[in-house]
């Protein structure tokens, strides 16, 4: 099997190929869907696979174990370590992303409230990544709407993703990139993406909170409007607001940020990227290739 079908992984203190790694059955993350994970962009460069935004997304992880009550199984300098090891154990030229799985572990039988004594399961990998083409920038991509279905607790970066797996399906099956997800008449967000809205020239994001997965781009996006002079707001977003929209773009570690064009078969605004997501996307790229150079400088 190829490197890339069959990259070397860490499971529980142990490293080997993917096609030979194994959980028990029991494992709560198969049985219950109890566990957390996070996915880290690595870009290539000269130097090697550089993390993009790692402190903020050990931060999350961090948090989502928290927040489902499963102990760190590893500090900031541990996960730091974990990660440079997987990276050095799948060197290759393109860019990457890293997936992280943290479960509550192999409980001894099947029963629904936390198990005592028992070791989380931690299970890492990398993956070879194709970010969105330039062309594929260039035309911006399709989005259709659905219901939000999913649970109250969607902060939390939870592996109990049946509601996402349904909305991205969806969203396959009607030829486009991502399901945009409204509950009670508002925008949340897509099946593994945040979702921004431009009118007026002026930027508006849906409120954290539970409804959300704040994603570890939705600060970035802020920090990147400020830095481009555009007017942000966190708020509630209308469907009429949604569909009216001047722009609509979406953002997540595998797409950056990414312009939708068309929505539900209809256009958005002119049906072209817009002037707002071409300096979000500059200035990403500016962001990145600054912590990029600050990566290469600390690399060994
Ligand atoms: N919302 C959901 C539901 C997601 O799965 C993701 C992608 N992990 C995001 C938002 C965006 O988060 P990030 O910018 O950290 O990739």
């Amino acid at each position: 099997m190829s490197a890339d079908l069959d990259p070397v992984v860490y499971l529980n203190g142990e490293w080997g190929p993917l096609s030979e790694a194994r959980i028990p059955v029991l494992d709560r993350g198969f049985i219950f869907g109890d566990g957390v994970y996070e996915v880290v962009p690595l870009y290539a460069t000269p130097q090697g696979r550089a993390p993009f935004r790692l402190t903020q997304h050990l931060a999350r992880l961090a948090r989502s174990l928290g927040k489902i009550r499963i102990d760190n199984p590893f500090d900031d300098a541990g996960w730091r370590t974990l990660i440079a090891q997987a990276i050095d154990a799948n060197r290759g030229e393109g860019d990457a992303l890293v997936y992280i799985q943290v479960t509550r572990g192999v409980a001894k039988r099947r029963g629904h409230a936390f198990p005592a004594g028992i070791t989380p399961t931690v299970f890492v990998m990398v993956n070879p990544l194709a970010f969105p083409t330039d062309a594929s920038r260039a035309q911006g991509a399709r989005a259709v709407t659905a219901e939000d279905k999913r649970w109250l607790h969607c902060d939390i970066k939870s592996v109990s993703l049946l509601g996402n797996v349904l909305m991205a399906q969806y969203a396959a099956e009607n030829d486009a990139l991502e399901t945009i997800q409204l509950r009670d008449g508002l925008l949340t967000e897509g099946s593994s993406s945040n979702v921004w809205i431009v009118k007026g020239g002026k930027l508006f994001g849906a409120p954290r909170g539970p409804r959300i997965l704040e994603g570890i781009r939705y600060a970035l996006v802020e920090e990147l409007a400020a830095e481009a002079g555009i007017d942000f707001e966190e708020r509630e977003i209308t469907e009429a607001e949604l569909r009216d929209a001047d722009e609509i773009m979406i953002s997540s570690a595998t797409k950056e940020v990414m312009p939708i064009t068309v929505l539900d078969g209809e256009p958005v605004g002119d049906g072209r990227p817009g002037a707002v997501y071409a300096a979000l996307y500059d200035a990403y790229q500016r962001a990145k290739a600054r912590e990029l150079a600050d990566w290469a400088l600390h690399a060994k």
